[in-house]
C-alpha cells in the first residue's frame, strides 16, 4: 500500500476472481462460463466493426437498447446497459444505498455485495440461509433495507420462485430490491416482468453466461424510467462510454440469434442432470440447481483437497474457503464431455484414496 491510499479504503477487502490460468490446458469449471462459442453472428459482428475502433461507441447505446427491448418486451427507457453486471450492481450501491438506507443480502450468496458494501462503507447485515442452503423468505419481509438477492443464488444454485420474490419487492415499497438473475436462462423464474408493477424493482442479467460474452463483459438492468435514469446519470458521471464498440456490436448480433443460445442452455441442463446423477452415485451431496454449476460436497474426500487433485489433472473447479462451506466445491457445467471427463477423475481419486 502507498502512503497516498486514502485511508477511507484501507480496510477494503478486494473480490478474489476465479483463477484464470494459461500454464497449460485445462478443462476449466471453475468460474461458470459458457463453454460454448459465440454464434456465427457475433464474431462476425465483430470483426466488422473492428474496422470502426478509431470512433468513440454510442454512449445511448440506442442499437443494443432497441434489441434489448424487441427480446423482453421492455420499453427501453426501462433498460440501461453496463460492463458486465458487475458494473450495474456497482451501480446500485452508490445510487441507492448510505447510511439511511443500509443493505441486507444472504450470508452465502455473491461475494462482491459485501466488496460494494466495504467500499461504499455502508452499514450491511448478512441474513443467514437455513441449513440446507436456503433463503427464508420470511427474513426479507418488511425489513426497511435495501436487498441484494442473486435468484438463483450463488454458489448454491437453488432458485425462489417468482412469488416469493415478489413478496419480498412488495413488502419493501420504501427499499430498492435487487434481484440479481444472472444465471435465470438455466432454470429460474425471472422478474423482469414485474418493473412495471413495483417502482422498487431493479433486476440485472448478464450475456457472460447463458450467452457466452463473459470475455465482452456485457451486463443490463431492467426496471421504472426513474431507477433506470438514477442509474444513468451515475453511468455518465463515471464512464458514458462503458460498453465498447465491439461489445455492443456483439450483443446486437448475439440477440439476433436468440435460438442457438436457448439450445446452449438446454444442453447445459442436460448436462447439469447428468453431472448431478453421476456426481451422487458416487456419494456426493449435490444441492439442486437452478444454473449452470452445481454445488457439491463428498464426505469421502475433503473439499480442498479434491479441488487441488482435479487442479493437477487439468481440470479447475472453484473452492471457497469460508468455514461452513469450505467442504463444498461450486463446478461449472460445461459440454458433455467435459463432465464425462471430470466424473471419470473424480472416481479415480476417490479410488486412490
Ligand atoms: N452475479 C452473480 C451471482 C455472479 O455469479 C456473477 C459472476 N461472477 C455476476 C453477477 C457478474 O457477472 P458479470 O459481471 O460477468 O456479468
Amino acid at each position: 500500500m502507498s502512503a497516498f491510499f486514502s485511508s477511507k479504503h484501507t480496510s477494503l477487502v478486494p473480490y478474489v476472481p476465479g483463477e484464470q490460468l494459461n500454464d497449460k490446458k485445462y478443462i476449466k469449471l471453475n468460474t461458470n462460463e459458457s463453454p460454448f462459442p459465440p454464434s456465427p453472428g457475433v464474431l462476425e459482428a465483430v470483426s466488422g466493426e473492428a474496422s470502426r475502433l478509431m470512433l468513440y461507441p454510442d454512449p445511448d447505446c440506442k442499437p443494443l437498447l432497441s434489441a434489448l427491448s424487441k427480446v423482453y418486451g421492455v420499453d427501453e427507457s426501462c433498460i440501461v446497459v453496463t460492463n458486465g453486471s458487475d458494473e450495474i450492481l456497482n451501480f446500485a450501491f452508490l445510487a441507492f444505498c448510505d447510511d439511511e438506507h443500509p443493505v441486507a443480502f444472504a450470508n452465502h450468496t455473491y461475494g462482491f455485495y459485501k466488496v460494494f458494501a466495504g467500499l461504499y462503507n455502508l452499514p450491511y447485515e448478512e441474513i443467514p440461509l437455513t441449513e440446507d442452503f436456503r433463503i427464508r423468505v420470511e427474513d426479507y419481509i418488511g425489513i426497511n433495507k435495501n436487498i441484494f438477492i442473486a435468484n438463483p443464488n450463488a454458489p448454491t444454485g437453488i432458485a425462489l420462485p417468482l412469488s416469493d420474490i415478489e413478496r419480498i419487492v412488495a413488502s419493501n415499497s420504501d427499499n430498492v430490491v435487487v434481484i440479481d438473475e444472472a444465471y435465470v436462462d438455466f432454470g429460474g423464474e425471472s422478474a423482469v416482468g414485474l418493473i412495471n408493477k413495483y417502482k422498487n424493482l431493479l433486476v440485472t442479467q448478464t450475456f457472460s453466461k447463458s450467452r457466452s460474452l463473459a470475455g465482452g463483459r456485457l451486463g443490463m438492468g431492467f426496471a421504472s424510467p426513474e431507477l433506470i435514469a438514477d442509474i444513468n446519470t451515475l453511468r455518465y458521471s463515471t464512464n458514458p462510454y462503458n460498453i465498447n464498440r465491439l461489445t455492443m456490436a456483439a450483443g446486437v448480433a448475439a440477440l439476433e440469434e436468440d435460438g442457438y443460445y436457448k439450445d446452449n442452455c438446454k444442453k447445459i441442463i442436460d448436462s447439469r442432470e447428468y453431472t448431478t446423477d453421476a456426481l451422487r452415485k458416487l456419494g456426493f451431496d449435490v444441492l439442486e440447481s437452478s444454473t449452470n454449476f452445481v454445488f457439491a460436497k463428498c464426505d469421502r474426500i475433503d473439499g480442498g483437497e479434491l479441488y487441488a487433485r482435479l487442479r493437477e489433472r487439468g481440470i479447475l473447479i472453484r473452492h471457497f474457503t469460508k468455514p461452513s462451506i469450505e467442504q463444498y466445491n461450486r463446478i461449472t457445467v460445461g459440454t458433455k464431455e467435459q463432465m464425462e471427463a471430470l466424473i471419470s477423475n473424480v472416481k479415480e481419486i476417490l479410488e486412490e484414496k
